[in-house]
């Protein structure tokens, strides 16, 4: 399998190379050239079959030889080494909780597969990969937590001092090992100025051998497509064999298009429903067919403050950029900050269940649709457990959660990190803490 540019489908690279560049360099996405079907023995099996064994048949193609099957099994059973339970809301409604990760959000899978695949490309080379990455919040403690202790590899986090939450600071300050964090004085997009920087310097391009773990990369896309298949799994055997529709609380839309390439390999999913909240290019999009992104706006819903969501140009193509096509299996709406605070107090007192601000978004958006489609039997997807979302959640619902062991034990450990302001600081740091 070999993946082309979205910008320019010349500019092709094997799975390996794609991994490694992160972005083409003509600045496209790395799109697959082909959406290979699953095979009939994978279907006639696939009720009994374990999470691991659909892992390695799902991404086998993709990998496209670059990883004997062998290894590919391993870094698949050591990406997946937590459940994905589907849990029942009401009797048209049920969650799929992609939490229980050791950093408690959905981006575990992706941020665990890209490590490994980065450990195995670069076993062989005597230097080691630093990994860049800026983050406001979730994606620094997944891509963190996913290349803790991996050989060859070290990641510098850069975050913006006290603008994320305590919690987020501890999964961010508190790994060690190969994980170094620096708290930078400014906002998130001062931090992913200085990574930008540091790529295209050429003093440190010639002494170190720099990555990026940005979520556009293909090895943490496409492994989230897996979620899917453990969520129908699940339904299949408890009997469910109406049409399904899946809401996928949306940002960046990564997540969902892993879901779409999930269908078009066999996956029998009726409906896509991407729910936002009020940065709502996609929504407007649907409606007039005109493709107009706005600065991006803060909701309580943070992970998916997205003005321009970059997946978003790959569900075209998964289309064919055929709008009418992609209008029968997908739809889009946005629901304000107050709407989603009224569904988690709904979810909470219909259903007896604490959801967190996105997964609120995903069953309003779901709701809305089998109200129009009753004849289909919906999933929304909980991106986030609730504590990650700790003060909005307690004060909606006026109660207290209880803290998981994941994040109980960083609770006394202490933060360990590096303050520092402007490029040159940090040009200099990695010039004296990396080799
Ligand atoms: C990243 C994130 C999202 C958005 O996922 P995309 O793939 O960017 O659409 C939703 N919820 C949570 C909790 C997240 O961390």
């Amino acid at each position: 399998m070999k993946y082309y540019s979205l910008t320019n489908s010349y500019n092709t690279a094997s799975f390996s190379e794609a991994v490694i560049q992160g972005l083409a360099p003509d600045r496209g996405l790395y799109f697959p050239e082909s959406i290979p079907k699953l095979s009939d023995d994978f279907w006639s099996s696939f009720a009994d079959k374990s999470m691991v064994e659909i892992g390695v048949d799902v991404m086998r193609p993709f990998v496209g030889g670059t990883i004997p099957d062998s290894r590919l099994q391993e870094i698949v059973a050591d990406t997946l080494c937590f459940d994905f339970p589907v849990k029942k809301i009401s009797n048209s409604i049920s969650t799929l909780e992609l939490f229980h990760g050791p950093t408690m959000a959905f981006k575990d899978v992706g941020g665990r597969f890209m490590a490994r695949c980065i450990g195995y490309f670069n076993e062989k080379s005597p230097k080691k990969v630093t990994v860049l990455v800026a983050t406001s919040g979730d994606t620094g403690g997944a891509v963190a937590s996913g290349f803790l202790g991996i050989p060859g590899t070290e990641v510098i986090i850069l975050y913006p001092k006290g603008k994320v939450s305590r919690i987020q600071e501890l999964q961010l300050t508190t790994n060690g090992q190969n994980i170094k964090a620096i708290e930078v004085d400014g906002v998130f997009d001062d931090c992913q100025e200085m990574v930008k920087s540091a790529f295209i310097d050429e003093d440190l391009k010639a002494r170190l051998n720099l990555t990026s773990a940005n979520s556009i990369n293909v090895a943490r896309w496409l492994p989230q497509s897996l979620y899917f298949f453990a969520a129908v799994q699940q339904l299949q055997r408890i009997g469910i064999d109406k049409k399904l529709v899946f809401s996928v609380p949306s940002g960046n839309f990564g997540n969902i298009c892993a879901g779409i390439v999930a269908k078009q390999l066999g996956l029998p999913i009726s409906h896509f429903v991407a729910s936002t909240n009020s940065n709502d290019t996609v929504p407007r999009y649907l409606k007039t067919e005109d493709y107009l992104p706005h600065p991006s706006k803060q909701t309580i819903s943070n992970a998916m403050d997205v003005g321009n969501p970059s997946n978003f140009i790959r569900i075209q193509s998964l289309y064919n950029r055929d709008f009418n096509a992609l209008k029968k299996e997908f739809s889009s709406r946005a629901y304000s900050d107050r709407k989603t605070k009224e569904a988690l107090a709904e979810i909470y007192k219909k259903y007896n269940y604490i959801a967190d601000p996105h997964g609120a978004v995903g069953y309003l958006g779901l709701q809305n649709f089998l109200k129009e489609n009753p004849e289909h039997y919906g999933v929304f997807l909980e991106t986030a457990h609730p504590i990650k979302f700790r003060d909005i959640v307690e004060e909606t619902l006026s109660l207290e959660l209880s803290i998981p062991a994941q994040i109980q034990h960083i609770l006394d450990k202490t933060p360990e990190k590096t303050s520092l302001s402007g490029y040159e600081a940090f040009k200099e740091y990695l010039l004296s803490h990396t080799a």
